[in-house]
């Protein structure tokens, strides 16, 4: 019989593959118990979009190799939450279960009511920060409320104390059985990206080390230059973070002290960067306290707009396809098909195009993005879609709306982006364009000798449209 403080910690791991910078896995080591890693298959990972599931994939499989480094496990296990972890519990003698706090309202619902479940048990269930630089309920208005625009919660976090980076524990103790795990590979996390995935295993590099060298890199040589750089998508002049943020391979307090030493040593940029990371947090408190913004308008009075809601309208498909005939749009939705990432000009454009010139409601973009891109992030997805519609808090009015042409003529003068990603009318197409043709399904009949289309609407056309429907509809900007 194990004393009580003997027993071993669960570590429930979910959008925290990481050793350092992690609180619930250093309490969990704290005083030397033994340590269960898991991580569950429960509907929510299910429900992930093709591409943030087949990176989850390749983020557990770096992961638990790191676990197997340090003599410890990653311990698979395919259920409901609350279920797989009671049989842990029976299985192991587990006295604790720690995890790091999410913030969307599905989970917040789960592991609120697995807390007060196994509490009720004596179990000591703990949630940690861990994933954001300021817990959301901790930035409040001058009156004690919630942010709604981003410059005073900008101005408000700018000059906090962020918690310093923490070490990876020195020893993660393994417990005298391992309970039987299922294995990775039965799991097929990334069997709905088809032919993708080979060609996005290019472009991905996963797990924490690579995200700490992505982020070195980008202080030694990006910093400097980010301010100038961000917004031209054919320069690789942004850190490339995100989708480590995403599935927590990285802390972004370890991004902002990075970024905070190199101000320190006089760096510029460090300013603008730590404006993005907020710009995350700002997603995550709107999230936090308004969780309807991952579903409905943000702005009611959106809600009797006239989108268009049809996902097998042309036009929508020659969206999904890159084949709109502007090439901004176009070049930025092959981007996506390629690295799983997009640059955020080409995101604000493509969002742009498709809720504004095609009159087409954010979430069937919200839903596209979903599925294809690897930095998936709930909150800053549904931000982004909402903030470029116009239905969003602190949003681009909807009268602003880009011009995919002028677009590509300021941020990429030298076509360096455009050829990057479209190959039709190229002599020699780079590999990157051609890459395009080796990731979408056969059945869509693409082939990089075709002609590249006319405009399906013209910019000026789709933007009168828009402006029309938006003034006899009177909602407010
Ligand atoms: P950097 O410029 O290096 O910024 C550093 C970090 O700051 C990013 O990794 C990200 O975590 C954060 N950040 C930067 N810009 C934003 C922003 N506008 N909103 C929120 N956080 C930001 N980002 C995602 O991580 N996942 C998404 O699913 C996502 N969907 C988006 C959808 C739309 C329509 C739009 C307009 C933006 C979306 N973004 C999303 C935000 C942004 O485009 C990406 O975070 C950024 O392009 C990632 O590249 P980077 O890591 O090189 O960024």
């Amino acid at each position: 019989m194990m004393r009580s403080d003997d027993r071993p910690v669960i570590l429930w791991l979910r959008r925290d593959l990481r050793l350092t910078d992690h609180p619930a896995l250093t309490a969990a080591c704290a005083g030397g118990r033994p340590v269960i890693p898991v991580f569950i298959l429960d509907d929510q990972v299910a429900a992930l979009g093709a591409a943030a599931q087949w990176r989850l994939g390749q983020g557990l499989e770096v992961f638990a190799r790191t676990l197997a480094d340090r003599g410890s496990r990653l311990i698979l296990r395919r259920g409901p939450a609350q279920e797989v972890l009671q049989a842990l519990i029976a299985e192991s003698g587990a006295g604790a279960v720690h995890w790091t706090r999410a913030y969307d309202p599905i989970s917040r619902e789960r592991d609120g009511a697995i807390k007060s479940a196994l509490k009720a048990q004596g179990i000591d269930a703990r949630s940690f920060p861990g994933s954001l630089l300021f817990e959301p309920w901790t930035v409040q208005t001058g009156t004690g409320g919630p942010y709604r625009v981003f410059t005073p919660m900008w101005k408000t976090v700018r000059g906090r104390d962020v918690a310093p980076p923490l070490p990876a524990p020195g020893r993660i103790c393994a417990p005298e059985a391992w309970p039987v795990s299922d294995r990775l590979q039965d799991w097929a996390l990334g069997t709905a990206m088809r032919r993708g995935a080979a060609v996005l295993a290019a472009h991905s590099a996963p797990g924490e080390a690579a995200a700490q060298d992505r982020l070195a890199r980008f202080i030694d040589e990006g910093i400097a230059r980010y301010e100038q750089r961000r917004d031209i998508p054919g320069v690789e002049g942004t850190s490339g973070l995100s989708e480590y943020l995403a599935l927590g391979e990285i802390a972004p307090q370890r991004c902002w002290h990075a970024a905070f030493a190199a101000r320190e040593r006089g760096g510029a940029g460090a300013e603008t960067f730590f404006k993005e990371l907020v710009w995350r947090e700002f997603a995550y408190h709107l999230m936090y306290h308004s969780p309807q913004i991952l579903t409905g308008n943000w702005r009611s009075e959106w809600d009797d707009f006239p989108w268009n809601t049809d996902r097998s309208d042309p036009r929508v498909i020659a969206w999904t396809r890159g084949r709109t005939g502007m090439p901004f749009v176009d070049a930025a939705m092959r981007e996506m098909y390629v690295t799983g990432r997009m640059h955020n000009r080409g995101r604000m454009i493509v969002a742009s195009y498709l809720t504004k010139h095609l009159m087409t409601h954010w979430r069937i973009g919200m839903d596209w993005f979903a599925e294809h891109l690897t930095d998936w992030d709930p909150a800053s997805n549904a931000m982004g879609w909402q903030w470029s519609a116009g239905s969003g808090p602190d949003a681009t009015p909807y009268f602003r709306v880009f011009n995919p042409e002028s677009q590509l003529a300021k941020f990429d003068r030298d076509g360096s982006y455009r050829r990057a990603w479209i190959a039709e009318g190229q002599v020699s197409p780079p590999d990157t364009a051609l890459d395009y043709f080796r990731a979408i399904p056969l059945c869509w009949g693409l082939a990089p000798g075709d002609p590249y289309p006319a405009p399906i609407v013209s910019a000026q056309e789709g933007r009168r449209l828009a402006l029309e429907a938006y003034q006899n509809r009177s909602v407010a900007g």
